[in-house]
């Protein structure tokens, strides 16, 4: 079976680093918010080009913690996609603030300005872009179009790491980039991790706050925060993994440009190309096909695990059926919802089994 992913497959010098990283902090004795921690934060805020980063528990909390850091909250909106993880719009919910759903362009999956602009009422504090599959795209729009309507522009790169728009990296267009490191993300920890980069010292330093119960000196406490601190295993784990995350990012792409170039069936679909390769970094490949529960299947049957990024869009799921949304309705992310299947696309698949996923979607 093609997989996915494959964790197993990756370089034994990488997991010989992990193991040594794993090793260091156990032999130190000093488990939470330590030297690993802040040396993980200094290398991601500097890959981001940001000048802060604090290293949270997870992408979900570090949504959270970001707009709990500006202030966002009860009786503020704030506008994002329906075609996303779960956990963007349980961030904003978890916050306090109430999300607003906005649709999508068909060719990327990614939001649709003009629906966002349908969104837009006196009580829009912001938009919560989400650089779905990795492609970041029109930074220049959303951030004039943020700009006009004078409200701020956040940024989801959960499935972004370092990819870029005119050279600047997801997480630095807006007032901060929230990021996961979920194993399978394009830079994810052997557990659970997220971080916020931000240009702004007060988010950063409330932020820092927010992830330890609000403690702004031992056992003194400004705000009523939560626990969600990046511990210091995954730190150091994530820093021997951070060395690879651009050898990986580049065979990704190399692994998208092959499907690209070899996928040729009149009845599969695929998403629009990015502009300049820093645009994508192929955390997902999905494919479009109106019988997408036949092309999953026909795949199973030569050999190929495919996925569904995502299957129900937020505003379909329970507990969100009476969300705010564009008054024009969201049928781009219905539509996607029903037709987007993602083919395996990690940085240890090899060349054959790439043209063996090739070959299996071409004979559907
Ligand atoms: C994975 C993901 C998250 C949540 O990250 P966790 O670390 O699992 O909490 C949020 N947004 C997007 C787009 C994601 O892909």
């Amino acid at each position: 079976m093609i997989l996915m992913n494959d964790f197993k497959a990756e370089p034994e010098e990488l997991k010989a680093a992990e193991i040594r990283a794993g090793e260091r902090v156990i032999r130190s004795g000093w488990y939470i918010l330590g030297n690993e921690l802040k040396a993980f934060e200094g290398r991601w805020a500097e890959r981001c080009g940001s000048p802060h980063c604090l290293g949270v528990g997870n992408g979900m909390d570090a949504i959270e913690i970001g707009f709990r850091a500006v202030g966002i909250g009860p009786g503020d909106e704030v506008i994002t996609t329906s075609m996303t993880a779960f956990a963007s719009v349980l961030a904003v919910i978890r916050a306090g603030a109430t999300p607003i759903l906005a649709d999508i362009d068909p060719e990327t999956g990614l939001l649709d300005p003009n629906s966002v602009k349908r969104c837009i009422t006196p009580k829009t504090k912001g938009v919560l872009l989400v650089h779905l599959y990795g492609q970041v795209r029109a930074m220049d729009t959303w951030v004039s179009l943020c700009k006009e309507a004078g409200i701020s522009l956040f940024e989801d790169c959960a499935q972004a790491h370092l990819a870029a728009w005119k050279g600047k990296p997801a997480g630095s267009h807006g007032e901060w980039g929230a990021y996961s490191f979920y194993p399978t993300k394009n830079l994810g920890a052997p557990g659970d991790g997220g971080a916020l980069v931000t240009h702004r010292a007060d988010v950063a330093d409330k932020a820092s706050r927010l992830r330890n119960y609000g403690q702004s000196k031992r056992y003194y406490h400004s705000d009523l925060g939560l626990n969600s601190r990046l511990d210091e295993i995954q730190a150091a784990i994530l820093s021997a993994r951070l060395d690879w995350l651009d050898v990986f990012t580049k065979r990704r792409q190399a692994v998208a440009e092959r499907y690209r170039n070899g996928i040729r069936n009149p009845k599969v679909l695929l998403l629009a190309a990015p502009l300049e390769t820093e645009n994508h970094v192929y955390h997902l490949f999905p494919i479009l096909c109106k019988d997408r529960d036949g092309l999953m299947a026909h795949l199973k049957t030569h050999g190929v695990e495919s996925l569904i990024h995502y299957p129900v869009p937020v505003h379909e799921q329970e507990p969100c059926l009476r969300i705010g949304r564009d008054p024009k309705g969201l049928a781009a992310a219905e539509k996607h919802a029903a037709t987007c299947l993602s083919i395996p696309c990690y940085p240890q698949i090899t060349d054959s089994q790439i043209e063996a996923v090739i070959g299996a979607v071409n004979a559907f």
